[in-house]
């Protein structure tokens, strides 16, 4: 059977790889596993959201499910509605940090989390199979719409941090949404958290035209030098779909994912004595340092937002986060969430009364390297199995590839999901550190290939 689903959701160019034949019957598939109920819709500012919206509403509503569309927001914002409304589902229409030309699909279930893998094999089975559910004629499904959303997630996200503090700091931020849905909340979120708010590409429009839409540092020049040319606090940049937040420091730098999230993990883990923080095994020795630091446990998870939600959802544990600056704040909502986290960093910035490269200088500093080894498609899955042999006396964890543990730093050794390569992560605490060891990676790497 093939597979529909990706690393995260449906996606594909907008009518070549992903058509409005595939979002109708995704749909049916996912009105006959998850339905009959109302299933909540939401898209971001992506060409063709309005025609996928569409397709999808009508499959859903073939299979007896009604549709409550939320209109254009985040997708963190339709998962916060998805229990609310009581929904049995959630369905956005994104392709989250992909090109203009890709268009794409998540699936939630009735917690507003992506549903896991073994749900989306239920829906792919039914889907290649067509055994969809047809409603009779009395239980075709109605259509409503709700307005509410943003704003009573705007709203949410202020009673999960100090007000006041941050009322009195009057600070400056840039907020670069990226032609999208962030700009629906994030700039109004902080202007009534009393922040004075310049924004930067804040117009919805689909072809992206302000920067390509992946929060990354070759795509936030724009933003640093609006930062510094208005002498703002901070900058905030979203990705498409507003579930992540990379933010810029006073002087125009931009923070690794990794920063961000320790600074947040280390407040909120410091809260509770033995508290748990849920990350993949891609997290390096920063967070691990603020873990301990906390006096908090980390539960490690295979490389995934989805894995990192559903793991919170079934443990409780008090924060999740991911080394790109993704932070899960479940008692807000188990997911990654943009706006939640610029309201936390703002909130800390508030509370201690420091500026960002204050806060930033208080951590440890690690270094890290990334690089890509080709390897034949038909050896790619033999490659893991031959790695993990070679390295058997090693110290290591094999949750989700291969990270060897090493005194001075460690190396995580993943296939790619999609293309006939090998990724691999290094760090240390040194640059040359962190080179030598995804040099020693890469060497490792090519000597299991030979022995295949
Ligand atoms: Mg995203």
């Amino acid at each position: 059977m093939g597979r529909l689903f990706g690393t995260n959701g449906v996606r594909g160019v907008i009518n070549e790889g992903l058509t409005v034949d595939i979002a109708l019957d995704l749909a049916r598939a996912v009105g006959t596993i998850l339905g009959p109920g109302k299933v909540a819709l939401s898209r971001d500012s992506r060409h063709g959201g309005v025609m996928f919206s569409d397709a999808v509403t009508s499959g859903l509503l073939s299979t007896g499910c009604s549709v409550v569309d939320i209109g254009p927001a985040p997708t963190p914002t339709l998962q916060f509605m998805v229990p609310r409304l009581k929904c049995v589902a959630g369905v956005m229409m994104t392709a989250s940090h992909n090109p203009p030309e890709f268009n794409g699909i998540k699936v939630m279930g009735s917690n507003g989390i992506e549903v896991s893998r073994e749900v989306e094999s239920m829906i792919e089975e039914i889907y290649f199979e067509k055994r969809f559910r047809a409603a009779s004629w009395k239980e075709i499904g109605a259509v409503s719409q709700y307005d509410m959303a943003i704003s009573e997630f705007i709203d949410a996200i202020k009673s999960h941090v100090d007000e006041e503090a941050i009322q009195r700091r009057n600070l400056r931020v840039v907020i670069d949404g990226a032609n999208s849905v962030g700009s629906l909340v994030t700039p109004l979120l902080l202007r009534e958290l009393g922040c004075k708010v310049f924004s930067l590409n804040g117009q919805l429009d689909g072809e992206f035209p302000g920067r390509n839409p992946e929060p990354i540092p070759e795509n936030l020049t724009e933003l640093a030098n609006t930062v510094k040319s208005v002498r703002a606090d901070i900058g905030i940049a979203h990705d498409g779909d507003a579930d992540r937040a990379t933010f810029v420091d006073e002087n125009g730098h931009i923070l690794w994912g990794d920063q961000s999230f320790a600074l947040i993990a280390s407040r909120v883990l410091a809260r509770k004595m033995g508290s748990t923080l849920v990350t993949p095994i891609s997290s390096g020795r920063l967070i691990e340092d603020i873990a301990r630091e906390a006096g908090a446990k980390i539960d490690w998870t295979a490389v995934g937002s989805v894995d990192v939600s559903h793991r919170l959802e079934e443990t409780g544990a008090e924060l999740g986060g991911e080394e790109n600056g993704g932070v899960f704040y479940p008692p807000h909502q188990p997911v990654r969430d943009g706006a939640m986290t610029a309201a936390q960093m703002i909130e800390i910035m508030a509370v201690e009364g420091k500026r960002l490269t204050e806060l930033v200088a208080e951590l440890p500093l690690y270094y890290s390297t990334k690089v890509k080894v080709s390897v034949p498609a038909e050896k790619k899955l033999a490659l893991l199995d031959s790695l993990l042999r070679l390295t058997d006396d090693q110290d290591r964890i094999t949750l989700d590839g291969l990270k060897l543990l090493f005194n001075d730093g460690w190396i995580l050794i993943r296939p790619s999901g999609t293309e006939p390569i090998y990724r691999c992560f290094s760090e240390a605490a040194t640059q040359e550190g962190a080179d030598r060891l995804a040099e020693r990676g890469v060497e490792l790497i090519k000597e299991a290939i030979a022995k295949l």
